[in-house]
């Protein structure tokens, strides 16, 4: 489903963020990427749905070659790889219904269409009576799971979570964490850079740990296995 092939990362000033890794990630998988603060996680998991491109290697995103994918291609790929922010990035002057149906009007679905999928996407989420709601009179787990709603809408294969419980509290991560599981238990394949570790080490999934833009550890039903 995704595989990268010696890839690496080089910002214009020089960093090397990401040095030669390889991966595979089976269909259905749900990984942990972890590591300390500047290890290369973000550059690792933005090259999988094209936010930064690889400078060197071979990626491969179900039926998309990352590094061959013209750039008005590149709205195709995003309806494969849905996409979640530790600071929800939701629209603030569109209610929670009219955050969702964007990414669904963009890809020119039918009203009716978007109408019935985002009334299932807030089903799914617990947020049905919040739908005409805007994002500031909502709690910080009620957004996130608006902002997931948001990521699965179009169907995608694969689901990216940038620190999806950075802003959140213990109860309220767990919360998102149940939802990013039923997700992954419908099909849906989960990758998501994390800190915390109360999650890893409760919620056992398959662990990568990047350290210096390399992966240091990869490990099934891993630990988090830092301090912090
Ligand atoms: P992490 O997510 O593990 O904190 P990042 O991928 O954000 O790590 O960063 C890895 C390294 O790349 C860091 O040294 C960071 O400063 C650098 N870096 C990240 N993004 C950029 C960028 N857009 N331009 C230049 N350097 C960057
Ligand atoms: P996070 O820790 O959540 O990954 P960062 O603070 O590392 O976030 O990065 C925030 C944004 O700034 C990202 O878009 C990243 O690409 C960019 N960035 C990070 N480090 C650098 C850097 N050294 N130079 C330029 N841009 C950077």
């Amino acid at each position: 489903m995704i595989e990268m092939m010696n890839v690496s990362k080089k910002y214009p000033n020089g960093i090397t963020a990401v040095n030669n890794i390889s991966i595979q990630i089976n269909d259905g998988e749900f990984i942990y990427v972890v590591g300390p603060s500047g290890a290369g996680k973000s550059t690792f998991i933005k090259m999988m749905y094209r936010e930064e491109k690889a400078t060197t290697g071979r990626i491969i995103v179900g039926k998309f070659d990352l590094m061959k994918i013209k750039e008005r291609n590149v709205p195709y790929l995003r309806r494969h790889v849905g996409v979640v922010f530790q600071d929800f990035k939701l629209l603030p002057r569109l209610t929670v219904f009219e955050n969702i149906a964007y990414a669904m009007e963009v890809i020119g679905a039918k009203p009716k269409e978007i109408n019935k999928r985002v009334n299932e996407v807030l089903d799914l989420v617990g947020l049905k009576h919040r739908m005409r709601m805007f994002p500031n009179e909502l709690s910080g787990g009620e957004q996130q799971r608006v902002a997931i709603a948001r990521a699965i809408v179009n169907t995608p294969e694969v689901l990216i979570a940038d620190e999806p419980t950075g802003n959140l509290d213990p109860d309220t991560s767990l919360e998102i964490m149940h939802i990013l599981e039923k997700i992954n238990q419908r099909g849906t394949t989960v990758v998501m850079a994390t800190h915390n570790s109360s999650i890893v080490n409760q919620m056992k999934h398959r662990v990568v740990a990047i350290e210096n833009g390399r992966i240091v550890r990869d490990q099934q039903e891993g630990d988090y296995g830092y301090e912090d």
